[in-house]
Parts: C-alpha cells; sequence; structure tokens
C-alpha cells in the first residue's frame, strides 16, 4: 500500500477494527487511540519509528511518547472540530523513541466516529521529518550566513565549516586548495588536532586528491575503505567525505569530512548539502580572487607586471616623505625606450607588447629582487632607489642600459634596440614628489636630444635645473611626459 493520502482515509467508522484493517498495510505510521488518548492499536511502522512493540503500548496513554511538556494539553482531535475530522489537520509533534532519541514528524490527527457521529476514537498518521528538519535548519543557517554583513568572509567560511562538522557529525572539516603539486589548507576546524591555514600536504594517494580528479560530485568512503589521510597520519580515518571546489570550469581544490571513527553511510540528504556547502565556498573563493586581481590591477601593470604608475606615484612619494623627514638621500631612475614606434612600425603592435613584456622581465632581473620596477608610461619605466646619491643611482642606471643593448644583441627575445636613461637625486631644493620627477624627466630627455642609449644625471649635467623653481621655469618644449 502506498503512502496515505489524508484525504483518501477519511471515512467515518463503524468500529475500530475497520480502521485497523484498512491501515494494516500501510507504510505510514499509524496509530489509533480511544477518547481518552490511551493506544488501542498501531500498525508495524509506527512500532519501527517509536521502537516499542504494540503490546507495551496497548492500554498506555499516547502522551507517554510526547517529548514537549505543553504537548500534554494539545486539543483533542475531536476539539478541532471538522478540520480534524476532514483529515486536513496536521501538526509538528515532536516523540520520545524507544531509546531516548526525540524524533521530529508531521502528525495528522483525525477522528474515528460511529454511523451516528458518537466519537470513538482518534487516528494518528505519523511522518518522520528529522532528518528532513535538520537540513532544512542547516540550509536556513547557510541562508543567514550567506545574508550576513557583519562579518568577512574568513570568519563566514569558518561558520560554514563549524555548521556542517556539527551537521555530518564529523570531527574534522579542511578547506584545502590545489597549489602547484600538492594541496594546501587555507581553512580548517578540528577537534582532534591541530591543523593551521597553510599546511600544505601531498596530493598523492589520498581521498582529497580522488575528490578533486573524481567523476562523481562528492566522494564518498563509508567505513574502512578510507585511507589515512596525510594530516591526520596518527590518527587514521574511517569515513570521509568530499567535494571539489569550482571556480567557473576549473576544480581548484576541496572541501572534506574526516571522522576516525565509522558512521551509518550518508544520506542523499546529506550528500546534497555538502555539495551546496562546497559551492558557497566556491563562490567565496571566486570572490577572493576577484578582489585580489583588482587589487593587482591596480598596484600591477597588466602587459609587464610591473609596478603600475599609480603604485609609482604613491610609492614615490612615501620615499619622498621619507626622505624629507629623515633629512636622507634618495634617487630616481627613469628610462624610455628609443624608437619604439618604430619597433611597433616594422613588426605589429602585438610584437611590441611582448617586446615591452620582455624587457620589464629582463629589467626586474638586473636591479635583482629587493628594487621594484614600475611602469609609468607606454615603453616608459622607473626605479625608486631610495638612499642612493646620483652616482650610485647612475651605476645601476648604466648596468641597466648595457642589460638592455646586450640582451638585443642575443636575438632570442628581444629585436634590437636601446633605451635612454635621466637620473636624479632628491636635491633638497625640488619641494614636491612632481619636481623631483619632472628633473628626472628633463634627465632623460636630455639623453634623447644627446643621441639616446645614454645616461643623463641632474648631478652630471649642469644644463638639468635641480630646483622647483627652475624647473618651474624650464622652457615648455621639455614636455611632461609622465603621467601625474
Ligand atoms: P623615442 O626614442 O623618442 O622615445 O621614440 P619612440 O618611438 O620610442 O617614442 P614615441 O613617443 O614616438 O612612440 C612611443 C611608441 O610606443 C608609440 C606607441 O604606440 C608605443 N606604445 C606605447 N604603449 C604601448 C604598448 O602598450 N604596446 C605597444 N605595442 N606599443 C606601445
Ligand atoms: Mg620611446
Ligand atoms: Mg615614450
Amino acid at each position: 500500500m502506498d503512502h496515505i493520502q489524508p484525504d483518501t482515509c477519511v471515512m467515518p467508522c463503524s468500529d475500530r477494527t475497520t480502521v485497523e484493517s484498512i491501515f494494516r498495510n500501510s507504510q505510514d505510521a499509524i496509530v489509533v487511540t480511544d477518547q481518552e488518548r490511551r493506544i488501542v492499536w498501531c500498525n508495524a511502522p509506527f512500532e519501527r519509528l517509536i521502537g516499542y512493540r504494540l503490546p507495551e503500548l496497548k492500554g498506555q496513554s499516547i502522551t507517554r511518547l510526547y517529548a514537549e511538556a505543553e504537548d500534554f494539553d494539545l486539543p483533542s482531535p475531536t476539539a478541532l472540530g471538522t478540520e480534524a475530522l476532514n483529515g486536513d489537520h496536521s501538526y509538528p509533534m515532536s516523540y520520545v523513541r524507544q531509546d531516548g532519541v526525540v524524533i521530529e514528524t508531521e502528525t495528522i490527527g483525525w477522528t474515528l466516529q460511529m454511523h451516528d457521529s458518537t466519537p470513538i476514537g482518534h487516528a494518528k498518521i505519523i511522518r518522520d521529518k528529522t532528518e528532513e528538519n535538520r537540513i532544512s535548519r542547516a540550509k536556513e543557517k547557510l541562508f543567514h550566513l550567506a545574508m550576513e554583513q557583519n562579518i568577512n568572509s574568513v570568519e563566514k567560511i569558518d561558520a560554514v565549516l563549524s555548521l556542517a562538522c556539527e551537521f555530518l557529525g564529523m570531527p574534522v572539516g579542511l578547506i584545502s586548495l590545489l597549489r602547484d603539486d600538492s594541496m594546501a589548507v587555507i581553512q580548517a576546524k578540528s577537534t582532534l588536532a591541530q591543523i593551521s591555514p597553510g599546511t600544505r600536504f601531498a596530493l598523492r594517494d589520498c581521498d582529497c586528491s580522488l575528490t578533486l580528479a573524481g567523476e562523481s560530485p562528492v566522494h564518498v568512503v563509508s567505513r574502512e575503505q578510507a585511507r589515512p589521510h596525510p594530516l591526520l597520519p596518527q590518527i587514521g580515518q574511517r569515513c570521509y567525505i568530499g567535494v571539489p571546489l569550482m571556480v567557473g570550469d576549473d576544480r581548484v581544490g576541496t572541501l572534506s569530512f574526516l571522522n576516525p571513527l565509522p558512521r551509518a553511510s550518508f544520506s542523499t540528504a546529506e550528500r546534497d548539502l555538502v555539495t551546496i556547502l562546497a559551492r558557497f565556498v566556491s563562490q567565496h573563493i571566486a570572490n577572493e580572487k576577484r578582489l585580489r586581481a583588482l587589487q593587482r590591477a591596480a598596484t600591477q601593470d597588466w602587459l609587464t607586471g610591473a609596478g603600475s604608475n599609480r603604485q609609482f606615484h604613491r610609492d614615490l612619494e612615501n620615499v619622498f616623505q621619507t626622505v624629507r623627514r629623515n633629512d636622507a638621500q634618495a634617487s630616481l631612475i627613469l628610462f624610455d625606450i628609443d624608437h619604439f614606434k618604430s619597433i611597433n612600425d616594422q613588426y605589429g603592435h602585438d610584437m611590441g607588447d611582448r617586446v615591452l613584456a620582455e624587457i620589464a622581465r629582463r629589467a626586474q632581473l638586473a636591479i635583482g629582487p629587493n628594487r621594484k620596477l614600475y611602469r609609468v608610461g607606454g615603453e616608459e619605466f622607473a626605479v625608486i632607489l631610495p638612499g642612493s646619491c646620483a652616482d650610485s643611482a647612475s651605476i645601476m642606471a648604466e648596468q641597466l642600459r648595457q642589460k638592455l643593448a646586450e640582451a638585443a644583441d642575443d636575438g632570442k627575445n628581444l629585436p634590437k634596440l636601446t633605451a635612454s636613461f635621466g637620473v636624479a637625486e632628491l636635491d633638497p631644493d625640488l619641494v614636491t614628489r612632481e619636481a623631483w620627477l619632472k628633473c628626472a624627466d628633463i634627465a632623460l630627455y636630455a639623453s634623447k636630444n644627446n643621441g639616446r642609449n645614454r645616461v643623463t644625471s641632474n648631478r652630471m649635467d649642469d644644463n638639468i635645473p635641480t630646483s622647483s623653481e627652475r624647473i618651474e621655469n624650464t622652457s615648455p618644449t621639455v614636455p611632461n611626459r609622465i603621467d601625474v
């Protein structure tokens, strides 16, 4: 017999045995009580649900099985009138099972009556909603978490891990991302052992790598097949559930839960919920990635990877202020590729782009990892040298000039090219960052005017003004080439 639709079982009954014969084979749990709520009959699904056999229940008040104190005072279905009579009155009700576990149900009650409408008792269909309610509550928590404005994404992910560990009854929850050929833990929850963010583990031969590579959306290992997780080698692992984290079409990591103890197999609803949680985490990872890309775009030039013009001005101002406060030294190198337009003209703009990226790569290599190269304009670059005088900055500029010229000679990645350099030491009379920059630009322009492929510094060339006042008055034919 299929699950009972309440409407189909509404019928005036001349006696309770009719009810019993109708519902004996129902898959739904059915219990019949008399007018005083004493149990007179139940079917096998009710026995299984509640954990008692009919002989143990017979004659007992059904209120003995109620979990909530207030349910003892529930109006009897008789008092509920026609609604109950028509079988469409359903209400949530919690019962205590024989083993003490509380089960949440949807209970549908109606009155049994004789042909002359004399009530003779009540019947209830009881549907176990414990798991469904548990999942609904977890989804509700997740929804509130997603909407929460006052916590940052690390806290949100942390809350997701706690929620999932509690929901699944798993003591360890991990979010790990693929890094080269290993996995790095981004966030973890563990009541077994301390697992710090940043901890790495080998992808080889572990359930996380099977999750990452697997065909199915959820990788589940129940009981003994689960292999020890590399993060918990001493503790072991008896069951595992993991879902790949996706950004676009890419599998970037895993959300996984481990348990050193075996547990009942994961229900479809549990698998679904873990998949939803993984989507939530994936979305946060994608957002973080986008945010980082935006931040990088603001500080890094997209084509060459050098510092952006914006970052250059920010850093130049910082160095300028520090030098002024501490009465220290600093120099600035600007360089511009000579006749770059002809490279575009000769090889095309795409090739021009590749040449710019290669120049930046080589220039950054030449100045070393502790100094930063900036792309301040189309084919113009800069290096800020805190603590350097014009002479040592000029030596570095000269080395750079030679490296670029030589690099072009090796004929591998670069067409033949040279660059012109301007060096400006921060003179006390240069009273603004803009004046310092313009001083370097004038020096660079001097290199261009004197035949290109050379270095000019404001200390070497008396024609380079070294005070803001003189720079202001410098011929307007010197273009301000830098976008300030
Ligand atoms: P000079 O020696 O006087 O500096 O000559 P030049 O040709 O290098 O200078 P000019 O200012 O006449 O031309 C600069 C060229 O650089 C023109 C422009 O199309 C090119 N350029 C600027 N930005 C980019 C870029 O991002 N990619 C490419 N391919 N070319 C660029
Ligand atoms: Mg140029
Ligand atoms: Mg230029």
